[in-house]
Order: C-alpha cells, then structure tokens, then sequence
C-alpha cells in the first residue's frame, strides 16, 4: 500500500509551459508564453535590486505595500484586494476555499488550463462548455448551470483564443447564477483591450457579493519570473482568502518590484501601444500568408493552419523552431490545428511573418 492523493488529482494532466529553447538553435526568439514585448519597467528593476538588500527578513505578510499601490493606481479599496504568487496561486485558493468534493465548476471549452488544473484538485467536478466561434457562450453556458454549480471560471479576454465576453453579456451570465455560485473573472489581459464594450470586472466586484475578479502582474507589467497576481474580492471572500493562504505567499522583492512597475504608468502605455500596432500589423501577415488568424485583444493571436500534409501546426511549428523561433502548440486546448504567437518586437515579428509566409509557399 502506498499513499493515495484525493480522488481527482490523478486526473490532472501536469501544465507544460511554453518552451524556452529549441535544439541546435543557439539564441531562438520565444513567443510561446504571452511575456511583453518591452520586458518590465525599469523603475520595478531598479526596485527589485534595492530589495534584494533585505531578503534576510520575512516580507509583511498581506503585501501591504503592494495592495496599496493596487488600490491607488487602479482606485480600489486595498482591504479587498488579495495578493498571491502569480495569480495561477489565487485561482487555486479560490477552488480549495469554496469547492467541495462532487461540487461542479464550469468553465469554457477552450479555458486556460489551471481552472481545470484546480477544479480536479479540489475533487471537484469540471464542466466544460462549448464555445460559438471560440468565444464564451453564455447561452450554453447558463444551460448547463445545476444545483451543484459552485465556481464558474471566466476568461475575460482569453486565452488562447483572444476572444473577450462584452460586460452586457458577462452581467448576463451572473444573472443566470445563483447567490452560492461564485463567478471568478480572469482578467490577465485587461490592460491590453481598448474596447467600450469591455469591462474587467471591478463593477461586478462592486455590485455582487458573489464575484471575483483576478489580475496578474506577468503580462502588460512584463514580471512573470517574480509571479505577483491579485484578487480584487468581495470582502467576505477576501477574508476566506486571507485564510488560506500562505502567511508569507508573495517575496519582499515581487511586491517592491510590483508596486514600482505600477507607478511607471508610461511604459505601460508604451508597451500597450507597442501591442496594438504590431498585433494588427502580424494579423494582417498572417492573413496574407493565406493563413486564419482570429481578431484577438490580447497580446497574443491564435493561427489555424490546413489539415493538408506538409501545411500542418505540427509541420509549422517544426519549420518555425528550425528557424528560430518559439510558438505555442495548443493541442492540450483541443486546438490541435493551431499555434499561438505571442507579439513580440519589432524584429521578431517581422521575422514570424517571413517565415510563415515562406512556409506556406513551400511547394
Ligand atoms: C498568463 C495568464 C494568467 C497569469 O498567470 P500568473 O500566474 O499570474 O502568471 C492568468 N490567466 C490567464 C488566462 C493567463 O493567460
């Protein structure tokens, strides 16, 4: 006899990352795992060197300094904002928080993986919910909510898909569920979508005692080695969070870097503007080089290629790693015909588009 984990975790298959390098290829561009382009202010580099110097004593326990600058740059009281090691950590809080063995959690067909991940380490039960054109569907979504929907997980935009739920439509899917039911907002991307329609999810907090909305650090800030993320909650939920976790869960050095990055509120337009010129700009080259690329608001785009022999996302990403550079296979998100390029600079993306573009002319 050995010692058996609950039921659920043997179900989990383990998250691969997006690979950082490629065999026989000396320095490959990495676009495989949404990191910005213009890498992280200098001002939270600079803070991260100056508190190196006190790694020796344990860091405040609820992040004080950071939920503050939260709070200030984002205007949210910092009392009911939650701190945690990415906010991978947050999203695993809240299932093993809430969820109680046979409890179903309900996220879409095309969901970023760590809900799944979480949901089957709680003994939970996903379900899982077609897309319409690989974005949300609410419709479906409010069809299978049962008696045993206990967390609903929303990407909101997504990923891989870089789709995004209209705020009318998200307010819909709440109305759908009920008081017990808790709707946990991903909104890694926010910073990134410039669209009216949009909401990230600070009013729904505002409003419903029964939402959640969880931010990162790891994309537009450029921090995902330090992993900082954050839960703005209702207060209720930020006291069952603070609980849980880890007494000490996010380092000195990740909430000085954090809180400085917050504060240099030019390179976040920079590298927002940076992504809204080249993400269009690599859409179109896609689409020139006669292959799908789907509309996407975040800092990522999703290309579907042919199932023919020779043209595949198997085939491409093998000619794209010969010369190179890194996408992000996407089979493990039932997109098996895709890859997902992560905007880069300026060189890499002009290098993306001439290879795909050589490797659809391949004869
Ligand atoms: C990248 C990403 C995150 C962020 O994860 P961290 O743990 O904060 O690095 C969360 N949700 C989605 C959908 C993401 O793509």
């Amino acid at each position: 006899m050995s010692p058996k984990p609950k039921p659920g975790v043997l179900d989990i298959a383990p998250y691969v990352g997006g690979r950082a390098c490629v065999a026989g290829v000396a320095a490959p561009v990495k676009l495989s795992s949404n990191e910005s382009a213009l890498g992280p202010s200098p001002l939270a580099l600079a803070a991260y060197a100056q508190a190196a110097k006190g790694v020796g004593i344990y860091p405040e326990g609820s992040a004080q300094i950071l939920r503050e600058a939260i709070g200030a740059t984002y205007g949210l009281d910092a009392s009911r904002i939650v701190c945690g090691n990415g906010s991978d950590e947050l999203l695993h809080l809240l299932a093993l928080a809430y969820l109680r063995p046979g409890d179903e959690v309900m996220f879409t067909k095309h969901a970023f993986l760590v809900y799944r991940i979480a949901t089957l380490a709680s003994s939970a039960v996903p379900v899982e919910v077609p897309e319409k054109n690989l974005r949300a569907d609410v419709d479906a979504m409010l069809a299978r909510v049962t008696e045993k929907t206990r967390l609903v997980y929303l990407a909101n935009p997504n990923n891989p898909t870089g789709s995004y739920l209209p705020h009318d439509e998200v307010r819909r899917l709440h109305a759908g569920l009920k008081p017990e039911t808790l709707l946990v907002i991903d909104a890694a991307y926010a910073e990134y979508v410039r669209c009216n329609d949009y909401e990230p999810g600070i009013e729904m907090v505002a409003s419903f005692p029964n939402v959640v909305m969880t931010r990162t650090f790891s994309k537009v800030y450029a921090l995902a080695g330090l992993r900082i993320g954050w839960a703005y909650c209702p207060a209720a939920v930020a006291d069952v969070l603070n609980r849980v976790r880890g007494p000490f869960n996010v380092s000195v050095p990740s909430q000085c870097a954090g809180a400085a990055a917050l504060k240099d509120r030019g390179h976040v337009e920079r590298s927002v503007a940076h992504n809204e010129h080249w993400r269009a700009w690599l859409t179109d080259a896609i689409r020139a080089a006669g292959l799908r690329a789907d509309d996407s608001v975040g800092n990522f785009v999703l290309i579907h290629f042919p199932q023919t022999k020779g043209r595949t996302a198997a085939d491409a990403d093998r000619f794209l790693c010969e010369h190179g550079l890194i996408l992000r296979p996407v089979g493990n998100y039932d997109l098996p015909d895709c890859l997902r390029l992560t905007v880069g600079d300026e060189d890499a993306n002009r290098k993306v588009a001439a290879v795909l573009g050589e490797f659809m002319a391949r004869p």
